[in-house]
């Protein structure tokens, strides 16, 4: 029986995996330079962070947590990153000091669904959490951050969408509001947003179906039943958005999937994704911690996916060509030049030169050459009898085929100065 990988995970390797490096380590500095700072929380959490939290009608919590029971607990694999965010932080009590604080955090998320291009059950999430900000000055500067994320890679094939689902006082009677409308239509909506209707009328609003988005089109919008401070807090947010030059449009229709959201929702999406359009969102949730059992504060957040920028960046052509290749590779034609190269490719690498050496004493140096071009190394160095003999080394340039003698004596100084990634 051949042994795979589970459905919707992937392994992740080579090229691929360096372009994952490259991208990682851009949207870390992204982060740092707003001030955030990282958080990781395990994998496996108990159940309750999620179910009760994130909403118990929700998909998440509905059927795509991975849950592993034993005797006296259920535990589940972490399927997003707010709600055990807020775990940490109402355990650590990060939030006591009553000061803002920015995190950031990339880590991988499950999820039990239908794997498809860009939808996959185990993937990775970098988010952006601000806790202990109520102002839309926060919210502005968190779309801001994903903003700048995707600036960064020069994506422009996006848009960012806006919206404000209230708070605890307006979105109740607009919920009545919306059950009043779609009532006489409840036949013609999809079983899922019938059995949406009675608990979470505004999820009706993103369902994707034809049918459902024809009758919703109709519906009344959130945007003009918000109170006046949620109105106030909604018109701040685009003031700020248009001073941080970030391009965004109003779109009444995005309610996020999640229950915890207050007031500000906000989805980035591309065309460049097919069907699953998400690149990111979030918003805020002020009540989230409330649903812990603990007084409220005010927090927003973001999680972008990492596949998703990846298939944008790879469409667009963004990710660089050239991947990090060795400086050097040592062919050493026999025991003695292996005896005096072996020891020169340890102390190049020591000081940060990517230096390759052959083990292979048998094979020959067109053998040796090939792999020297396998690797794409910049240099090939070469000391056979001959050249132990005249005290030197034969170094060819791999890109150009020019070819040079250097004295042994000074090998070590005179390769430092070709590196390319000279330490
Ligand atoms: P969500 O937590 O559902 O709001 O997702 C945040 C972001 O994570 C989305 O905008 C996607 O970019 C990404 N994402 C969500 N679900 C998946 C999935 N199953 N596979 C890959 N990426 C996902």
């Amino acid at each position: 029986m051949e042994i795979k990988s589970v459905r919707g995970m992937n392994d992740l390797f080579g090229v691929e995996l360096e372009h994952w490096h490259y991208v990682e380590s851009k949207i870390k500095k992204v982060f740092h330079s707003f001030g955030y700072s990282e958080i990781r929380t395990p994998a496996l959490e108990k159940i309750e962070v999620f179910s009760g939290t994130v909403g118990d009608e929700t998909d998440i919590v509905e059927k795509q947590m991975y849950q592993i029971i034993t005797d006296s607990e259920t535990y589940v694999l972490r399927p997003e990153g707010t709600a055990s965010f807020m775990r940490a932080v109402l355990e650590h009590n990060l939030h006591s000091t009553g000061q803002p604080g920015r995190y950031y955090y990339y880590l991988p998320m499950f999820r039990h669904e239908r794997p498809q291009k860009g939808r996959l059950r185990q993937f990775h999430q970098f988010g952006a959490e601000l806790i202990n900000d109520a102002s839309p000055e926060a919210d502005a500067e968190l779309i801001t951050v994903l903003d700048q994320i995707y600036k960064s890679f020069e994506v422009t094939e996006y848009r960012v969408r806006i919206n404000s689902v209230g708070c605890i006082e307006c979105r109740p009677p607009y919920k009545d509001k919306l059950k009043d409308f779609f009532q006489p239509k409840l036949n013609e909506l999809c079983e899922q947003c019938q059995k949406r209707f009675e608990r979470s009328p505004m999820r009706i609003l993103d369902c994707k179906r034809e049918s459902c988005r024809a009758i919703a089109k109709t519906a009344p919008l959130i945007l003009s039943c918000i109170c006046s401070s949620c109105k106030t807090h909604h018109e701040r947010v685009k003031t700020c958005l248009t001073m941080a030059q970030v391009k965004f449009e109003e779109d009444p229709y995005i309610v996020r999937g999640l229950d915890y959201y207050t007031r500000t929702a906000f989805e980035f999406t591309s065309e460049l994704l097919g069907a699953q359009d998400a690149l990111g969102g979030g918003g805020r949730y002020d009540g989230l911690s409330s649903r812990f059992g603990k007084a409220p504060f005010p927090a927003v957040g973001f999680g972008l996916g990492m596949e998703r920028l990846m298939i944008a960046l790879q469409e667009t052509k963004r990710l660089p060509q050239t991947i990090q290749t060795p400086s050097f590779f040592f062919s050493p034609l026999g025991d003695k030049a292996f005896e005096l190269l072996f020891p020169l490719s340890l102390k190049l690498k020591r000081q940060g030169v990517w230096c390759e050496i052959s083990y292979e004493k048998t094979k020959g140096l067109k053998w040796l050459l090939k792999q020297a071009n396998r690797l794409n190394a910049d240099f090939s160095l070469m000391i056979g009898d001959e050249e132990l003999k005249s005290g030197s080394a034969l170094l060819k340039n791999m890109k150009s085929g020019t070819q040079e003698t250097l004295s042994i004596t000074s090998l070590e100084s005179e390769l430092l100065r070709r590196a390319t990634h000279a330490p």
